[in-house]
């Protein structure tokens, strides 16, 4: 069942991408694993899933250390992954996603298993983020959520004010600041959502010719759940971050 809601997703993100005229495999897929067992994410990684998203600390925290000392029992690997990089007893090919408001106090075991961090929305929680990623040694990726809809959820960097903080983050030493994230209201019609993608879009662009030098690495642009994914790749998003549609 999951084969078959990944297979028909996996299908339906590559006929738009097609309609589109863009590169499916510039899409990556971040299967947001909130809810759901760590049985399930091994299946879904042994399908080839290699992205995992969770927003709470806490739950990604055990789950990660149990993929870590599980066996590895994938014969078919992702071809993506060269073998020099797979390690033959855990999960470590594994990108850790932290799509949840993340609370200052929560950072120090975040910086530990995160690969990026989606939801950056103030300054505090970035000098907070860099100075726990010094202590290990870490450049932390991280994306900035924008909150392109006020009625969507209390968090995130209204769009205004978004060149500020970057240019606030960029005098910190142990970010790597990576794009954007933006989730849209849920609408029952998902066209509803596409003129919040499409500025979400706008603001990406914009801020890529602004700070071309600073951010060379200001790439991602991640948009689109189960019910609004094919409109946000319309709209140029190349991050989807999808639960439902998976683990339904
Ligand atoms: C839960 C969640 C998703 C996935 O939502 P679905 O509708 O289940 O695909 C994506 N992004 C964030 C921030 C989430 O919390």
């Amino acid at each position: 069942m999951l084969k078959d809601n990944l297979q028909k997703l996996q299908e339906n993100i590559k006929s738009v991408c097609q309609k589109i005229g863009r590169n499916p495999e510039e899409v990556i897929l971040v299967a947001v694993a909130k809810n759901v067992s760590v049985e399930k994410i091994k299946e879904v990684i042994s399908l080839g899933v290699t992205n995992i998203g969770e927003n709470r600390v806490q739950e990604a925290i055990k789950k990660y250390e149990e993929l870590a000392h599980s066996p590895f029992p994938i014969p078919n690997y992702p071809s993506s992954i060269t073998h020099h990089q797979l390690p033959i007893t855990n999960y470590q090919f594994l990108k850790w996603h932290m799509v949840g408001h993340l609370q200052r106090n929560k950072v120090k075991y975040a910086v530990k298993i995160f690969n990026l961090i989606q939801s950056v929305d103030d300054f505090e929680l970035a000098e907070e983020i860099d100075k726990q990623a010094k202590k290990i040694n870490k450049i932390q990726d991280c994306l900035i959520e924008v909150k392109v809809s006020p009625e969507v959820t209390k968090y995130g960097c209204p769009p205004g004010e978004v060149k500020e903080l970057i240019l606030q983050i960029n005098q910190l030493t142990n970010i790597c600041l990576c794009g954007l994230m933006a989730m849209a209201p849920f609408f029952d019609n998902s066209e509803e959502a596409r003129p919040y993608f499409r500025q979400t879009y706008e603001l990406f662009q914009k801020i890529r010719s602004a700070f071309s030098v600073q951010c060379s690495l200001f790439n991602v642009l991640s948009m689109g759940m189960s019910n609004d994914f094919v409109i946000a790749l319309e709209e140029g998003a190349n991050m989807l971050r999808i639960g439902t549609a998976i683990f339904k």
